[in-house]
């Protein structure tokens, strides 16, 4: 199993400038190769774009400046793009911004572990802050230099995945917006609240459209934004890898729903909440964690309704409105918190239950109308509505808290 561990280091001065040569480097590597793909109509290929980059160095002189392992990693790193983008696992690739997150990959034959320090070719000695022990020899190194202007070595290595007896077989996870994750065991996990930072970010936003771009001001200004948001990323970084940990930990079975995110995101009241949730990244995390633990995590389907049925007796009641949060089950009168309900029937499905749709006899018109006004809300239409069953029943077995 492959990981990648990740330190922090301050570079010299000198280390500085010689990393800032590195990083353009590899960016124009990648920029260039991508422009002439784009000029040819087509991918060409990493041996090609290599045979052309030997041929470049001729006439572009400060690329013989740096190690040359790292733009060949650039190509590699190309075709890996190109690749995902083929696969449609991703968009196509961009061309490398100056002023986003920089990074240069090293392969072993162009860095060495030295004591506490690391050797990087044509950089020099570097010692970053070992807050854990590497576990095993890497096979290569990433330096990143983050928009905050922090500096990281990242280490890929490989690890063995550790045995630990789960404390329970299954577990169902629904995800959502004001509870990150509910259980179906009835815990609740909040995020933690980025909105005071993205406050603050939005004040300094307006302060750097004021500014002229490009002044020494306008650059502090910028500066203080990416740290916010390196600060709120990390945060949710480590947020979602405690969770992700704790929940892969104990259950033998994780079960998650397949969120469709973009089409949520189409939703514009929502979308910025959701985009700040973090997701994706939650399922990868688990997927990792549960190679590493020898877990299971289950995926169910996009189009399973799972908070449209009772999780106790199995019953249909149909399509909830999002403000929603408290259902009456219509067939076993059992209440159900939304959440924990959905959760319970995401664990169902995926330890291999059909929800049972078709329990108990479906109720008529007459029966779910009159067991509405038993339960003594007032109703939304003063007239029997005469739309479909499943909009009867919905409108009857809603109690907004
Ligand atoms: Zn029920």
């Amino acid at each position: 199993m492959i990981a990648q561990y990740k330190y922090r280091f301050y570079p010299t001065d000198q280390q500085k400038n010689s990393l800032a040569k590195l990083f353009g480097c590899a960016r124009y590597v990648w920029n260039e190769a991508l422009a002439h793909c784009h000029a040819v109509g087509k991918y060409l290929g990493y041996n090609h774009l290599s045979s052309r980059l030997t041929k470049l160095k001729e006439s572009v002189q400060w690329l013989r400046e740096v190690s040359s392992v790292a733009l060949q990693q650039s190509l590699r790193h190309l075709e890996d793009a190109y690749q995902r983008f083929f696969n449609k696992e991703g968009g196509a690739p961009r061309f490398k911004k100056k002023r986003s997150e920089q990074s240069a990959t090293l392969m072993s034959n162009a860095f060495s572990l030295q004591g506490k320090g690391v050797y990087l070719a044509k950089i020099g000695v570097v010692k970053p802050i070992w807050s854990r022990e590497l576990p095993s020899q890497p096979s290569s190194v990433t330096v990143i230099k983050d928009s905050a202007e922090r500096y990281f070595l990242s280490f890929v290595v490989e690890v063995k995945p550790e045995k630990i007896e789960a404390k329970s077989l299954s577990i169902g996870v629904d995800l959502g917006i004001k509870t990150f994750a509910t259980c179906s065991d009835g815990t609740k996990y909040h995020s933690p609240d980025y909105t005071p930072l993205y406050n603050r970010i939005a004040r300094l936003q307006k302060q750097l459209a004021r500014r002229v771009k490009g002044s020494n001001r306008w650059e502090r200004t910028r500066l203080q934004i990416a740290k916010l948001h390196c600060r709120i990323e990390d945060m949710r970084t480590d947020f979602l890898h405690k969770l992700s940990t704790k929940l892969t930990n104990e259950n033998q079975v994780v079960c998650l729903e397949d969120l469709n995110v973009r089409g949520m995101m189409k939703n514009r009241k929502l979308s910025k909440a959701i985009s700040r949730q973090g997701w994706r990244m939650f399922r990868t995390l688990c997927k990792a964690k549960s190679e590493k633990f020898q877990r299971e995590l289950r995926i169910l389907d996009r189009w399973e309704a799972t908070s449209q049925h009772c999780s106790k007796c199995g019953w249909h009641w149909g399509k909830l409105d999002l403000s929603t949060r408290t259902v009456v089950c219509d067939n076993c009168n059992a209440v159900h918190c939304r959440d924990e309900n959905a959760a319970r029937c995401i664990e169902q499905v995926g330890m291999g239950q059909a929800l049972r749709a078709t329990v108990g006899v479906r109720p008529t018109l007459k029966r779910t109308w009159r067991s509405f006004c038993v339960a003594g809300r007032r109703p939304c239409k003063t007239t029997e509505p005469k739309g479909s069953v499943a909009s009867v029943s919905e409108a009857s077995r809603i109690l907004a808290l």
